[in-house]
């Protein structure tokens, strides 16, 4: 194991978790919210919100030469997301394990998406696949004045 690596996933990152409009219209914002919640990560910002086609467009710039691109921006605009900026170590990797691969049919059981979701185009929620992404699309997403600063109690109990 290279120690660069380990000293990597021990960084404190940010990323950025939305609840996709599907996910929000089934009823799976508590269920989503809570997973993130018991792994011991740290809530930042949360709100709902209708996202305007722009925003959709400039979030998922890198897919704009794909063929569902269209598809997409349609799906995420379609209805209310609930924003969520989350901090923690490692939390990019470790928030990505927990939603599962893109396409829920090959998403492990116990994942999000393994567990909730059948359709790449229905795989209702998001994660920042970089801490670099995890910042660009928070700031994204989120206006100033919307993050909260706060000292968890628990910390000493979740990282030592
Ligand atoms: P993610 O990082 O796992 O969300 O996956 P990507 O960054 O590759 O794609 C972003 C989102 O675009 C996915 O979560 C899907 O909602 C959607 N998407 C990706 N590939 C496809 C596809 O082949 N068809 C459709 N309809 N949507 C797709
Ligand atoms: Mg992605």
């Amino acid at each position: 194991f290279l120690p660069h690596l380990v000293a990597a996933m021990e960084e404190v990152e940010e990323t950025y978790i939305m609840i996709k409009p599907d996910g929000f219209q089934r009823g799976l914002v508590g269920e989503i919210i809570s997973r993130f919640e018991k792994k011991g990560f740290k809530l930042k910002g949360l709100k709902l919100f209708q996202c305007p086609k722009e925003l959709a467009q400039e979030h998922y710039k890198d897919l704009q030469s794909k063929p569902f691109f269209p598809k997409l921006i349609n799906y995420i605009t379609s209805g209310p997301v609930v924003c969520m900026a989350w901090e923690g170590i490692g939390v990019v990797a470790s928030a990505r394990k927990l939603i599962g691969v893109t396409n829920p049919l090959n998403a492990e059981p116990g994942t999000i998406r393994g567990d909730l979701a059948v359709q790449t185009g229905r795989n209702v929620v998001h994660g920042s696949d970089s801490p670099e992404n995890g910042k660009r699309e928070i700031a994204l997403w989120f206006k100033e004045g919307e993050l909260c600063e706060w000292t968890p109690l628990l910390g000493p109990w979740l990282t030592e």
